[in-house]
């Protein structure tokens, strides 16, 4: 089963293609953690990488294709795709090599992002989320799972989230009309709701 996921920053994307991938027994890939790692990692790509990313920009449509083609090929068992497609042409690009199975749209206003965003950290050595609202770590400022301290990513700034956003209703939002012609079921989740209720209700619509 392959299974998209789409929403915008803050919609808790990432948090839900983790725990629907584990309940599916599919690969979690977020194109995000990926070019992450390659920041960190400190190659030449990796500095081109983090200033295109920390601009609020979006990585080019080729670099990313190549990344996620590998996922997927790697994974014929199934993938949850997590920040890809962010275009209609990536969705091209994907559409003769892999069998969508459904599309998850996760909808939250845009208010509720910029409020979410502020109280987002994430761990500086395994890049687990957290957030000091809904998911706090046990200690303030500390990662539950490897005691590394807690930071906000640069692309959370707020001048980065208002042309994030801006962006997802420009360039993301019109892949979900694309996946709807093509005839793939897309799932439509209130994403203002607590953690539980979304993955609720996600599971009980996808079955
Ligand atoms: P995310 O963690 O999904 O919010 O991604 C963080 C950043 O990585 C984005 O703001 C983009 O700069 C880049 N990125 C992630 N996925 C894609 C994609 N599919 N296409 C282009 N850029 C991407």
């Amino acid at each position: 089963m392959n299974i998209i996921i789409i929403g915008p920053q803050a919609s808790g994307k990432g948090t839900q293609a983790a725990k629907l991938a584990a309940h599916y027994g599919i690969f979690h890939f977020s194109t995000g953690d990926a070019l992450r790692a390659e920041v960190k990692s400190g190659s030449e790509l990796g500095r081109e990488l983090s200033e295109v990313m920390n601009a609020g920009k979006l990585v080019s449509d080729e670099l990313i294709f190549d990344i996620v083609k590998k996922a997927y090929r790697e994974h014929p068992g199934g993938i949850l795709l997590d920040g890809y497609p962010r275009t209609v042409a990536q969705a091209e690009l994907v559409r003769a090599d892999l069998a969508v199975d459904a599309v998850v749209e996760i909808v939250i206003e845009d208010e509720t992002a910029v409020a979410r965003i502020s109280s987002r950290f994430m761990c500086s050595e395994c890049g687990a989320g957290y957030n000091t609202v809904s998911l706090p770590p046990k200690t303030p400022g500390i990662c539950d799972k490897d005691g590394a301290k807690l930071i906000q990513r640069d692309d959370d700034r707020p001048e980065a989230v208002r042309k994030r956003l801006a962006l997802y209703h420009e360039q993301t939002a019109p892949v979900i009309g694309f996946y709807g012609k093509i005839g793939v079921a897309v799932h439509r989740i209130d994403g203002e709701q607590a953690i539980e209720e979304v993955f609720q209700d996600i599971v009980g619509t996808l079955g």
